[in-house]
């Protein structure tokens, strides 16, 4: 190689990992609300993206009308609440995060060690994060303090490290180091940070050690815990993108059936996709609902993959029941949990606030719009103002 063609190369190079360099700081300005930058292969993502770009333009105009116009009645608006809010500022429109997480395992970024996932417990704990159930994310039921933003945990696979029961003075009770217990522990040290979770199964090794299949489920379900459908099979030939509509419904209605039959009398409503993988658009719908061996099943919410945003809750229009983002249980990462707690320490007014009253959807007047007035049932609207 001759000088010259040497310092070409160099200088290509040079240039090169400047384009590196520039890429890696443009990512890391990414509004989670803006973009999308998920590892979800679907092939409309690029759409998805498109039309949200879109909806959040519209939605700004639709803002700045509401700015323009004529104040509310004031009676309506500053009658008697038992919280101040301009002290607490509830936005019970605001994002909820879904945390997916797997096995206590060193193996980030979809294991934690226990070590990990304590210290994570406590910077939610210690930040005004509380754990809800996937029952009452669905209700759009959250009850938890004024000031307090709720949070999700979801667990995939239906690991051994994740649950596993162990018999202890003739008692089945989940066994040390695993997932539940840590949650357990940590929430009977940490009141008001409530033990719940959902996990997701397929149709086989479901969790390891005492009891039976139905026992380990039961536990769960007895314990207040959400059990969910990971799919029959974790293969990626199986993935619901590859299936036609009666493989689709067999590997979803297999799982189903587990769990019915292990708790009859438990609502078993919530999916997670295997890889994030959903069905093609037009049999997308056979998550919601569909038929296997002569039994129905129905879902109301099914999980993506992370890393992916927004985190809108149930109530807001945006909500897309098929479609919802998860972020994974760890650090680091762009879009990822730890991202995405920095992201709210920065950006507070879009995360959910609690304003203490589960009868009632307290929700910043310019945002009126975006509530889905359908899901309210019996719950009090509630729309406020903040001072300047
Ligand atoms: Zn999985």
């Amino acid at each position: 190689m001759t000088k010259q063609s040497r310092i070409l190369q160099l200088s290509q190079l040079v240039v090169l990992v400047m384009i590196v360099v520039l890429m890696s700081v443009s990512c890391k300005m990414i509004d989670p609300d803006e973009n999308n930058t998920g590892i979800d292969n679907n092939s409309e993502k690029e759409n998805d993206i498109n039309k949200q770009i879109d909806d959040n333009d519209k939605n700004d105009e639709i803002k700045d009308n509401i700015e323009n116009t004529d104040i509310k009645d004031e009676e309506e608006v500053t009658k008697p609440v038992e919280i101040d809010y301009q002290a607490v500022k509830p936005n019970e429109l605001g994002h909820i995060m879904v945390i997916m997480y797997h096995g206590i395992i060193d193996l980030p970024p979809y294991h934690v060690t226990e070590e990990q996932f304590l210290e994570q417990l406590q910077y939610m704990y210690d930040h005004k994060y509380r754990p809800i159930s996937v029952r009452d994310y669905i209700d759009n039921n959250i009850n938890i303090e004024a000031g307090y933003t709720p949070i999700l945990f979801t667990f995939d696979d239906g690991l051994s490290s994740t649950f596993s029961l162990i018999e202890e003075n003739g008692e089945l009770v989940p066994k040390p180091g695993t997932a539940i217990e840590i949650l357990e522990r940590f929430s009977k040290s940490h009141p008001g940070f409530d033990s719940k979770a959902g996990l997701y199964i397929n149709g086989q090794k479901i969790f390891e050690g005492a009891g039976t299949v139905e026992e380990r489920i039961k536990w769960l379900v007895d314990n207040g815990y959400d059990v969910g459908n990971h799919t029959a099979s974790h293969d990626k030939t199986q993935m619901l993108s590859k299936l036609d509509s009666r493989q689709i419904m067999k590997n979803i209605g297999i799982v189903d059936q587990i769990i019915k039959n292990a708790v009859p009398d438990y609502t078993v409503d919530s999916l997670a996709y295997t890889f994030g993988n959903r069905p093609v658009k037009a049999l997308r719908n056979l998550v919601l609902d569909g038929e296997y061996n002569n039994i129905k099943y129905n879902y109301s919410v099914a999980f993506k993959e992370g890393a992916s945003a927004p985190y809108y809750p149930p109530l807001h229009i945006k909500f897309d029941p098929l479609n919802v983002a998860r972020a994974r249980g760890s650090k680091g990462e762009i879009q990822d949990m730890g991202w995405f707690f920095d992201y709210y320490e920065q950006h507070p007014e879009k995360k959910y606030i609690s304003d203490g009253n589960p009868d009632r959807v307290s929700v910043l007047e310019k945002d009126e719009d975006s509530v889905n007035k359908d899901k309210l049932g019996e719950r009090e609207l509630y729309l406020y103002k903040l001072n300047q």
